[in-house]
């Protein structure tokens, strides 16, 4: 017997999710601002409810995926108090400080709270590559595991509700982080005609190789190395960084996405830094001032 769920929210990732639950045999019951979006999922079998406060009252599991929290607050914040005894999963993409602020809401309304990251695109979901994130209420965590494995790899982090925003946020911080390096490679090579779709074999092997690198260079930043560097030193790599934003100019490509860069490398250089390594940069990131 398969847990009841409702799905809140039938965006391209909402739809995704309640898929996922229905294939895999879940009682599912869907809502959506926008009732239109319900219908293909009706057709697989979902309940299609005509209230938020129905769709609540309908499973123990209570799923909320939406543009934003705000949208999350507005869906819920008018509710009669029918979430009492339920766990409520968010799922939608927020800060830290936002999640920690729905566990307390949903405390209030006597809720377990379980936030999510997902790690995943709509089309992945229900798969094992479908990593989602999950912190919050162990205990709904433990109870629901297997109704959320439904919907990828459940990985648990731990009871406080902003961890797993806060470990989404800092993944895609490192995806955009390299998408930004992937669409800078792109245009320098786009500017002599060379397709992407031609470059890219090179650029997946070589940030293969590069990324094999990242767990000595995160053992190197949590001993706060600030340790010379003889294979590839800071000064060096200024340098040749440099060299980058030249060679775009050159070929007429932006260097906005590169400046940040440069400019953390020329201020740990300034700062006598040059002979150590990169992992020493994460220092400067720690201490510089944060911008209003
Ligand atoms: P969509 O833009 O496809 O859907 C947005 C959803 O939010 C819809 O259900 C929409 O309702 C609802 N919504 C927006 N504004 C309001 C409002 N004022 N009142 C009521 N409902 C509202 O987004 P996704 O489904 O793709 O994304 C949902 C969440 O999932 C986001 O937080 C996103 O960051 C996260 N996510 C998405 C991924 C993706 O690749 N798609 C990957 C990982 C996470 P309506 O249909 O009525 O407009």
């Amino acid at each position: 017997n398969r847990t009841p769920v409702t799905v809140i929210g039938l965006g391209a990732m909402g739809r995704a999710l309640a898929g996922a639950f229905l294939d895999n045999g879940h009682p599912t019951t869907v809502w959506n601002r926008s009732i239109g979006k319900a219908e293909e999922l009706a057709v697989r079998g979902a309940t299609v409810a005509n209230t938020v406060d129905e769709a609540i009252a309908a499973s123990p599991v209570v799923v909320i995926c939406v543009l934003d929290y705000a949208v999350v607050h507005e869906i819920l914040g008018p509710l009669s108090g029918s979430i009492a005894g339920r766990t409520l999963v968010n799922l939608t993409n927020g800060t830290p400080k936002q999640a920690r602020e729905a566990a307390e809401w949903a405390a209030g309304y006597g809720a377990d709270y379980l936030d999510g990251g997902i790690m995943a695109v709509p089309v992945m979901i229900g798969r094992p590559e479908a990593v989602i994130l999950y912190s919050g209420s162990a205990g709904a965590f433990g109870v629901h595991e297997r109704a959320l494995g439904a919907l990828g790899t459940a990985t648990y982090l731990n009871a406080d509700a902003g961890h797993a925003s806060l470990y989404d946020l800092a993944l895609l911080a490192a995806m955009y982080g390299m998408f930004g390096g992937v669409y800078q490679a792109a245009a320098m090579v786009g500017s002599e005609k060379v397709p992407a779709a031609e470059f890219a074999p090179m650029v997946v092997s070589w940030l293969n190789a590069m990324t094999a690198a990242l767990p000595a260079v995160a053992e190197a930043m949590d001993a706060g190395d600030g340790a010379d560097d003889d294979d590839s030193n800071l000064q060096m790599q200024a340098v040749s960084f440099a060299n980058i934003l030249s060679a775009s100019r050159e070929q007429g490509i932006s260097t906005a996405l590169l400046e940040p860069m440069q400019a953390l490398l020329d201020r740990a250089v300034a700062a006598q830094r040059g002979g150590a390594g990169t992992p020493s940069l994460i220092a400067m990131l720690r201490t510089d001032p944060v911008p209003a």
